[in-house]
């Protein structure tokens, strides 16, 4: 059984151990040593990574068997060796400030809401716990985070300890212990007790800083993600940035922000207004145009056009206008995202089939398409020339002409 140092100091950050057995742990090499300073990743909290000797700790886990602690190598160690273990003290220091804001903000919910933590996860970047009730006041989360943060000011006492199950009788705990035994309880004093096996800060105001980052809807209740302690800080120079740069692009400081933006949002829809009434009286004079410059195809007249900056909606709304001319065919191409696209439209007194056309075009050059008698669309395959494909319908068209006047 490893000893676990971390319950005794857990600001311990470099220790001396002897390894007491070598072993694999899924195929990487793996030790267990007498006693560690190494926290194996359990109750919501990561494993410490670090070093042994100079041999880098990729992981730490306990196993169920018999609770040793596993230490995870990049090479090997052997049996007996003497070692000096060093933690990634950062990671760890992170860990133990998410984690106690865990405890306090727990805490927080519980008095404040009647509402219980049923989920922790510490994650490489956010914290989150879940909480049991879904009917939350809108203003529930910024006045936990603000009793959070007033425990963290008060930078009250944290404190560990073991204790058997007559003592554990007389306590009133926020959680239940989950295993038998000497259980391990964790106290912010005069605020949370709980039993948990974890390294925590001994006094909250190591914690510095508590900030809610998003609050969601989570199976019945709420998922409340935060930050704690330097990622809580890190965050804040983050967003200081931000403004800053949004500052520099907007020309103008942080309270007129909104308001510009606002503003210029309105702007924008209204440009945006006057630019598509605009490129409709486009496409109504490109219909003009073209149907000046139509094709006699015996009985009917064909409109052949390929597109470079009309967008679909705006070859539909062409084909569209062109198709209210009687006896007129459509034959349009335009391309969409580096591949072509056809549409071929009749107009309602013309009796040839546009489904049926466009895929004797399409099909044999490798592109998809179908539509009703008078209105079909369709795209090629990447390479595909509009023109040629366009040319082949039209050519078509004309063979059906023939076909007709020589009944
Ligand atoms: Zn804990």
């Amino acid at each position: 059984m490893t000893r676990r140092l971390y319950y005794e100091d857990p600001y311990l950050r470099e220790f001396q151990a002897r390894v007491v057995e070598a072993l694999t742990w899924g195929e990487a090499p793996a030790v267990v040593l007498d006693q560690t300073a190494f926290y194996p990743e359990g109750g919501g909290q990561p494993a410490d990574r670090g070093w042994l000797n100079h041999i880098p700790v990729v992981d730490v886990q306990t196993r169920p068997e018999d609770r040793a602690v596993v230490h995870v190598l990049e090479s090997p160690l052997p049996v007996g060796a003497e070692v000096v273990g060093r933690l990634d003290w950062d990671r760890r220091f992170d860990h133990m400030q998410q984690h106690t804001a865990q405890h306090i903000l727990s805490q927080a919910f519980l008095r404040l809401f009647d509402a219980q933590t049923v989920g922790f996860h510490l994650g490489e970047r956010y914290t989150t716990i879940d909480l049991d009730r879904g009917d939350l006041p809108s203003d529930a989360f910024g006045r936990a985070e603000a009793l959070a943060n007033q425990v963290i000011e008060e930078n009250r006492p944290v404190r560990p300890r073991f204790v058997d199950a007559e003592t554990l009788a007389q306590l009133s705990l926020r959680k239940p212990p989950r295993v038998e035994g000497p259980i391990r309880l964790v106290e912010v004093e005069d605020f949370d007790r709980v039993p948990c096996g974890g390294t925590h800060v001994s006094r909250t105001g190591e914690i510095g800083m508590l900030a809610l980052v998003r609050t969601e809807r989570y199976k019945g209740g709420y998922r409340v993600t935060f930050l704690a302690g330097r990622r809580a800080r890190a965050d804040y120079a983050r967003r200081r940035e931000l403004l800053a740069r949004l500052g520099e692009l907007l020309t103008c400081g942080e309270e007129e922000m909104l308001p510009r933006v606002e503003r210029l949002l309105q702007e924008v829809k209204q440009l945006q207004a006057e630019r598509r009434a605009w490129r409709e009286g486009q496409v109504a004079l490109l219909a003009q145009s073209l149907l000046a410059q139509a094709r006699p195809l015996g009985a009917w007249q064909v409109v052949r056009h390929v597109s470079s900056d009309l967008t679909g909606e705006e070859m539909r709304k062409l084909a569209g206008l062109l198709r209210q001319h009687a006896g007129t065919l459509v034959l349009l191409g335009w391309e969409e995202e580096g591949k072509g696209r056809i549409l071929l439209a009749a107009a309602p007194d013309v009796d040839l089939h546009m489904g049926q056309l466009i895929r004797d075009v399409l099909v044999p050059v490798g592109g998809r398409g179908g539509g009703r008698p008078e209105w079909a669309e369709g795209g090629l395959p990447r390479g595909e020339d509009l023109e040629s494909v366009l040319e082949q319908a039209e050519r078509r068209v004309g063979r059906e002409e023939r076909l007709t006047i020589n009944e």
